[in-house]
């Protein structure tokens, strides 16, 4: 049963495990050759993943919430869109490196029209590629291929903000039901971000719910012992107990 909830669970890479077996049967040189091009893939994935992580915690952290929304938010316009294709062809790496980025943007107010910009424009027109593309394919080749997939992109992402919704994308876990945190009241100290720093974080410079999974009533505790303005407030009714770690869903 429990291997069947694990397979259920992580049915995709099931699924991937079992192509592969498949492969090996199959033909073993495939299946090596596969295993091969997957190792190397997987291997620039653990060294781009981890520093791409960092710049989405640090975006998170320095860049407010207003911000995002005033310039790549649905208001945004065509502020927005510029900015976006900006954002898209600066970008360094594979595409897969703006999936955390985007979720972040997304999650901070960006448009979901813009964020297919960016990650098409990342795909598509990043400025390291249109050098290699006037290089070897010539100037005018690069320039109209450019122009044609600026228009293309303008033009399918403002059909794919028809078609997908915000309510599609994936949600981010709620917080704690009951928890209060008094926005107007908050003078932007951190003390309650440094005590619980998986559920607090800062937007701006006032205090921000995380998502979270588990709460740890002990750290939840200390912050709201930190708040020097008693910010944060918790239904007295779940009255903190420091040794009752609550499972949260
Ligand atoms: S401790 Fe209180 S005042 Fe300081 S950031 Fe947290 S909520 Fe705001």
């Amino acid at each position: 049963m429990t291997i069947i909830k694990k397979i259920k669970d992580n049915f995709f890479l099931a699924t991937v495990a079992l192509i592969y077996v498949i492969i090996f049967i199959a033909k073993p040189a495939m299946g090596m050759a596969a295993v091969k091009s997957s190792g190397y893939y997987i291997k620039e994935m653990l060294m781009i993943m981890p520093v791409i992580f960092v710049l989405t915690a640090l975006l998170d952290m320095w860049v407010p919430k207003e911000k995002i929304m005033h310039y790549l938010g649905k208001e945004a316009k065509v502020k927005g869109l510029f900015l976006s294709f900006v954002v898209g062809s600066i970008s360094a790496g594979p595409v897969y490196a703006a999936f955390p980025m985007c979720v972040m943007l997304h999650k901070k107010g960006a448009s979901l029209r813009n964020i297919v910009v960016i990650l098409s424009s990342w795909a598509v027109i990043k400025i390291p590629m249109l050098l290699n593309e006037m290089k070897f394919l010539g100037p005018k080749f690069m320039a109209v291929r450019w122009l044609l997939t600026v228009i293309a992109i303008t033009v399918f992402s403002w059909i794919a903000a028809q078609i997908i919704r915000d309510n599609d994308l994936p949600k981010a876990a709620p917080a704690p039901s009951g928890l209060h945190l008094n926005k107007d009241a908050c003078i932007g100290c951190r003390l309650c971000v440094n005590s619980y720093p998986e559920l607090f974080g800062m937007e701006g410079n006032k205090v921000h719910p995380k998502p979270y999974k588990i709460l740890d009533r002990v750290k939840l505790k200390n912050a709201i012992n930190a708040c020097p303005v008693k910010a944060i407030s918790y239904p007295e009714n779940e009255e903190i107990d420091s040794s009752d770690p609550r499972q949260s869903q």
